[in-house]
């Protein structure tokens, strides 16, 4: 479960209680009633039934009177639970034939520990094979009288004061064995305020680490030539692409090294910003390298940066794991601008004068690798890029380090991936479209299956397979289907997608997980089965991958639950084109673990507090900003820091 100190266990919150705090006299007892009872055990046996299973039958008594109580096949209890001792039982007083009794009751020895498993709020935990709550419980309790009261708060005093929190040592045992539920909330608070602040105090410490760098690379900007460049492109620019740029090149003429985020959909123009980046740079004399996670993607790169750049007479270079050597990039020969993957770094690609990074799909990079290519220049501008949709408070939070600027608009005359909402009864009609557009008008079509768990396990691959199978024999007899799963070997998906792609299947049926690298242009028709379990953005990028050709192309979404709230959400598919709109909805509706692949793309998931709690998110980041100055003056929050930020913020 992840829990490897008694740190962990302690902070192994409750994900509920069952309130067994109503202590009744036995002979008070209401059918129906969900009580705690007081009781001496007057006798405890096995019984067997007709079909030979053992049932235990006991008898409590307290001064008012008596109650049978009764489990099913757990013979030891009838060794365990003792005759003249006095017990706690909870559970549910129901009728078991004409007579009261207790069914399966919670039950614990009165002793002179206090009660934890009866008679009170009575925690529950997420569990697993041979850890019950019942045991955690029975762990965390001794913990809590013994350790907590020695234990000092690493948030300090003047932080729970102003923001009116409880101390370290009262929000633990709070929030395990409370007394009320208002003793629950207090607990809560306090540990989502401290989760928010440690993230936020994370960023800050990062920010003011960046802060105290100065750059050499302090450019200036000629408009006149930044025309010269933006004139030479075959479209203009949108508003945002403008906007974005702007705020770009405004760091750029700054003294500190920029540390931006550019954010916008696939297909919003980010390669062209950076380009007139890379573009500045050069005129400064600043050599720029731009960092890809893949070849494809670098290959690509490169073709582009040599179309818009090259004839204006920047040099471009790629290095790449399949470019045979770098060894002729000596500091004197080495070109304007460098695209490349990770053999940026791992061969010895020299720089001359690096002073511009850019890294796209920065969250496919580790910190390391990013560290590493930043320590080839000296204080470079950095400028991330990334097209998945991160909703602003989450990007605050997590990124609190970075500037952000957002492509919130796509370039004219893309064409709008038709899209509907299909509820089960036009399910037939649907296949009979699909049918239509295969044969009349030689279309394509992907069907998705749906998501099971985030990340690809055999059960996934076996719905995709049973569902490949129905299809093939029943729905489309006729046509060529193909399957692809991530459980094949890459040669054989390989091998189906460039069938696919040649058009020689009519008909991919693939499970949600491998579609993210696959590009098929002539791809017109995207059908994805149980819609309502993806998060919106994520129904957005699969959405993405039709409608890149000519064709007019289509997107059904068919859904097992047609109506209230799941369906509006699923609607905004149908009028909502831009992925960061359809993440801050799903954020909304469905809350952070729902943004899309949050396991896939490593976003770091909360345990307390959320992502949608923007007045949380503000006054964690007004004390985050308040204390990182001087946080020195804090050791033990200080070490905290040191050990939580590794795992909070690894993924970028
Ligand atoms: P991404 O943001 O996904 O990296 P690209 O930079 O690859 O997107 O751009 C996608 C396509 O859009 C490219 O072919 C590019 O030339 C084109 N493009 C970029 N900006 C504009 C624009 N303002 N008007 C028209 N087409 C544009
Ligand atoms: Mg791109």
């Amino acid at each position: 479960m992840g829990i490897e100190t008694v740190g962990d266990l302690l902070y192994h919150f409750p994900f509920r209680y069952v309130d067994y705090s109503l202590v009744s006299p036995i002979g008070k007892l209401q059918p129906g009633e969900i009580v705690s009872i007081h009781g001496r055990i007057i006798s405890i046996k096995n019984e067997y039934t007709r079909h030979g299973k053992k049932i235990q039958k006991g008898i409590v008594a307290d001064a008012t009177g008596s109650i049978e109580i009764v489990w099913f096949n757990q013979p030891f209890l009838v060794k365990t639970i003792r005759v003249g001792e006095e017990y706690g039982f909870s559970g549910k007083v129901d009728w078991f034939g004409r007579k009261l009794v207790i069914v399966s009751p919670e039950y614990e020895m009165i002793n002179r520990k206090r009660q934890i498993h009866t008679g009170r709020l009575v925690p529950v935990y997420h569990e697993t094979y041979g850890i019950s709550s019942k045991w955690l419980r029975s762990r965390t309790s001794p913990l809590i009288s013994q350790i907590i009261p020695s234990i000092s708060d690493f948030l300090p005093k003047e932080i729970t004061r102003t923001n009116d929190l409880l101390n370290l040592a009262s929000a633990l045992k709070w929030i395990h064995f409370p007394e009320d539920k208002i003793q629950i909330q207090k607990a809560r608070q306090r540990f989502a305020f401290e989760e928010l602040f440690l993230l936020q105090l994370a960023a800050q410490e990062r920010k003011i680490g960046w802060r105290k760098k100065k750059t050499i690379f302090k450019l200036k900007v000629n408009q006149e030539k930044l025309l010269e460049f933006i004139n030479s492109l075959p479209f203009t620019l949108t508003s945002a692409q403008k906007r974005c740029l702007k705020e770009i090149l405004a760091d750029l003429e700054k003294s500190q090294p920029m540390n931006r985020l550019l954010q916008g959909d696939v297909g919003s123009g980010k390669t062209v910003v950076a380009a007139a980046a890379i573009w500045v740079a050069y005129l400064n004399g600043i050599q720029s390298a731009l960092m890809a996670p893949t070849e494809i993607l670098a290959n690509q790169h490169f073709r582009t940066l040599k179309t818009l750049l090259e004839p204006l007479g920047v040099k471009i270079d790629l290095v790449t794991g399949s470019t045979p050597h770098t060894s002729h990039l000596t500091p004197h020969t080495s070109p304007d601008l460098i695209v490349g993957t990770h053999a940026l770094i791992f061969k010895r690609a020299r720089f001359k004068k690096l002073g511009l990074v850019i890294i796209d799909e920065q969250h496919r990079f580790g910190v390391e690798q990013r560290g590493k290519l930043i320590r080839k220049g000296r204080a470079p501008h950095i400028l991330t890029m990334t097209a998945t949709p991160i909703p602003r408070t989450i990007a605050l939070t997590l990124y609190g380090d970075l500037d952000l600027s957002l492509i919130d608009e796509m370039p004219p005359g893309r064409q709008k991936v038709k899209t509907w909402v299909v509820p089960p009864q036009k399910r037939e009609p649907a296949y009979q479209w699909i049918r239509k557009q295969v044969k009349d008008e030689d279309g394509q079509c992907f069907i998705i299956c749906p998501l099971i768990e985030e990340s690809e396990t055999l059960q996934t691959v076996k719905a995709a397979t049973t569902e490949y199978e129905r299809l093939k024999k029943q729905i489309f007899p006729d046509f060529k289907l193909g399957l692809l799963h991530g459980k094949m070997k890459s040669k054989e998906k390989e091998e189906v997608i460039s069938q696919f792609r040649l058009g020689k299947l009519d008909i991919l049926v693939s499970t949600p997980v491998v579609e993210v690298g696959i590009d098929i242009p002539q791809a017109t028709i995207m059908m994805i089965e149980g819609a309502e379990r993806f998060g919106l953005a994520q129904l957005h990028q699969l959405r993405g991958r039709v409608g890149r050709g000519m064709k007019e192309s289509y997107c059904l979404l068919f859904t097992e639950t047609p109506e209230g709230k799941p369906l509006q959400r699923l609607k905004a598919l149908e009028r909502t084109y831009l992925g960061i709109e359809l993440a801050e909805l799903d954020l909304k509706m469905r809350g952070p673990g729902e943004i899309y692949g949050v396991a896939q793309s490593g976003f770091f998931e909360l345990k307390i507090a959320s992502f949608s709690d923007l007045p949380l998110i503000q006054k964690t980041k007004r004390a985050a900003q308040d204390i990182a100055p001087r946080l020195n003056q804090y050791p033990l929050l200080q070490a905290k820091l040191k050990q939580d930020t590794i795992k909070a913020i690894e993924p970028n």
